[in-house]
């Protein structure tokens, strides 16, 4: 079992080779008085939204109705993470993702409503703030008489947040004054609250330097919300610009230490991603219900459109994608409530992978429904819409796969810069040269296995092996062949960060699965048996495939496709019809 103070990272031990299967076996359980008081407020959840959520009226309305917000805030749902002390429900972050599943089952607006508030509005507040911020703020926006808001984008600062322009200067009185405009702010319109983030000059190493500064920003501070932007989906939730035109801020409603508001917004967002990949799941699942639904219920060629295998595929690649996604999504939840500190890497590939399988099983879902599916009296076409956004906020999944491969490679590169390093000095450094290739030799020898699996799932384990040895080969020569030039090889990211995203799923399920062996028998457990190893031979050929462009690809053909395209403005061959006089 690890440790409180547990520092490892298990996505990116993965990196060296190193399967450190203590941190995901057991897979994760919840303690039964912390299940059985989940269940009560998944069974209030329920209840509520039965009476209270239209999807379609919010979506049309683009807003969501009064009485859902006070529902919410009746069972104490704006506070489910805030300590007891502070009035909240003190719930473990497990239980807030399931939550938050549940909450999106229903209208995924809901749950996003809930994640700006809870899961990076306040988060900040939760993580950095002093004990008198927590007990001013906390109190109000664990009751959600407040309501709180994050604003770090701007025009010029989306994916790269130092693009800011929002300055905080220093008054003589040791107060700030806040001035820039922050675009598509979440909750913008009603919040009282806002962490915000602007460059503020700090002295650095004896120089002085802009730096990002996080800030608890209320409304009667004088910051304006715009009107609320038209959207394409989500369009329950409330998203607007903030405005700070001289916005007067007290010292102490410094978030952390001034200049450490990047690492705040950062920090923030790795936990926030959990939520938003927990949320993915209850969509899924209701997707895959509308799809079943009707599989089963249409009839074209005299028999219903279910008994079609290309149906049928859709059927069963929607409940493999929903398996995945819990997998992981609790697996990685398990592990921050288990108290490990690094699950960066683990909540990017949560993110990335969940929000992209919800894409897909929508528009699986949509195609199984076809023509209905594109009604807007059916609710596929809103889930469509409404999944599009989870691939763009909270950081694009581009820039979660450079996150995932650069953070993965980071250990890597730097025992292959202590070596070359160690290299010109052999004589003073032989013991970590030594250390390398015992570990080497060791690892070529013996590599890591995953000795807690249950035997049924032999082949699964040793798929994922064969994964994460061939994961540390790859990283290893293309941190050779580039050195720190990786940082610019987007094409071998992408393909280290999927590997990786692979991997992290086979184990999940690999854990998942056999902690329901254990619990059940193998012949009880035999449809999570049967789906385990489906996802995991689907997770190893990906593998296999991505490990086959790392050598053999068209990288280089690719790039020259696209500066035709630049050059030309666009499409750069002649028209596709070509006239007769011409052949
Ligand atoms: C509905 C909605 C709600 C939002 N809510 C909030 C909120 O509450 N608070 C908040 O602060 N922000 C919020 N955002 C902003 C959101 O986080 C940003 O849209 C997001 O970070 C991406 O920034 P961008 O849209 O400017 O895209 P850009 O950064 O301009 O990116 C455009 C494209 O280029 C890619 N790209 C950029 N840099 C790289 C790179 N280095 N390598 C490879 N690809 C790259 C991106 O992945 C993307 O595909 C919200 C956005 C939306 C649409």
């Amino acid at each position: 079992m690890t440790s409180a103070s547990d520092q490892r990272s298990f996505a990116k031990s993965l990196f060296f080779g190193d399967i450190q299967e203590d941190m995901v076996f057991p897979y994760p359980a919840l303690h039964p008085e912390k299940r059985a008081r989940l269940d009560a407020i998944l069974k209030s959840v329920d209840a509520l939204a039965q009476k209270k959520i239209d999807p379609s009226k919010s979506d049309r309305d683009a807003r969501l109705p009064e009485d859902v917000v006070a529902g919410i805030k009746e069972l104490g749902l704006m506070g489910m993470q805030t300590p007891g002390e502070y009035g909240g429900l003190g719930l473990d972050v497990t239980s807030c993702a399931r939550i938050m599943q549940e909450l999106a089952t229903f209208d995924p607006s809901v749950a996003v409503l809930l994640g700006a508030h809870q899961s990076i509005g306040m988060k900040a507040l939760l993580l950095f703030g002093t004990e008198q911020q927590k007990s001013k703020y906390l109190p109000r926006l664990a009751t959600g008489e407040h309501i709180a808001a994050f604003a770090l984008t701007e025009a010029t600062a989306g994916s790269d947040v130092q693009g800011m322009k929002a300055t905080a200067v220093l008054n003589d009185d040791g107060s700030y004054t806040l001035n820039g405009d922050k675009i598509w702010i979440t909750n913008g319109g009603l919040a009282d609250v806002i962490t915000v983030f602007a460059k503020l000059k700090c002295i650095k190493d004896g120089e002085e330097k802009e730096r990002i500064t996080a800030f608890i920003v209320e409304k009667s501070m004088g910051f304006k919300a715009g009107p609320p932007d038209e959207k394409m989906g989500q369009r329950g939730t409330n998203t607007t610009s903030i405005h700070l035109a001289n916005v007067r801020v007290p010292a102490a409603n410094v978030l952390g230490e001034p200049g450490s508001g990047f690492k705040i917004a950062m920090e923030v967002l790795n936990n926030g991603r959990l939520g938003l990949a927990s949320s993915c799941v209850g969509v899924a699942r209701y997707a895959l219900k509308l799809a079943v639904d009707h599989a089963q219920g249409r009839k074209q060629f005299g028999r219903k459109i279910g008994e079609f295998g290309m149906i049928q595929q859709k059927i069963a690649e929607i409940v493999l994608g929903i398996y995945a996604m819990e997998s992981i999504a609790y697996l990685t939840t398990g592990m921050v409530d288990r108290g490990v500190k690094d699950f960066s890497v683990e909540s990017s590939i949560c993110k990335a992978y969940n929000t992209e399988m919800l894409w897909s099983i929508v528009n699986h879902a949509l195609q199984v429904a076809s023509g209905e599916g594109y009604m807007k009296e059916h609710p596929y076409e809103r889930l469509v819409r409404d999944a599009r956004l989870n691939m763009i906020f909270e950081g694009t999944n581009e820039i979660q796969r450079m996150f995932i491969a650069l953070s993965g490679m980071q250990g890597p590169g730097q025992r292959l810069a202590n070596l070359a390093r160690a290299f010109k000095h052999p004589i003073g450094e032989v013991g970590m040269i030594y250390d390398y290739v015992a570990a080497k030799v060791s690892h070529t020898i013996n590599a890591d296995r995953l000795t807690l699996s249950d035997p049924h799932l032999k082949d699964e384990a040793e798929g994922f092996e064969e994964g994460v040895k061939a994961l540390a080969a790859t990283a290893e020569a293309t941190l050779r062949k580039y050195g720190k030039l990786v940082i610019d090889e987007q094409f071998f990211q992408k393909r280290v960060a999927e590997i990786t995203m692979n991997l992290y799923v086979q184990v999940a399920c690999i854990a998942r699965a056999t902690a329901q062996i254990r619990a059940l028998g193998a012949e009880e457990a035999e449809a999570e048996v049967l789906v385990c190893r489906a996802v995991c031979r689907n997770g190893r050929d990906n593998v296999k495939q991505l490990l086959e462009a790392c050598k053999h690809n068209d990288d280089d053909e690719i790039k020259k496709i696209v500066a035709f395209a630049y050059e030309s403005g666009g499409y750069f061959l002649p028209a596709g019809l070509i006239a007769a006089d011409e052949i």
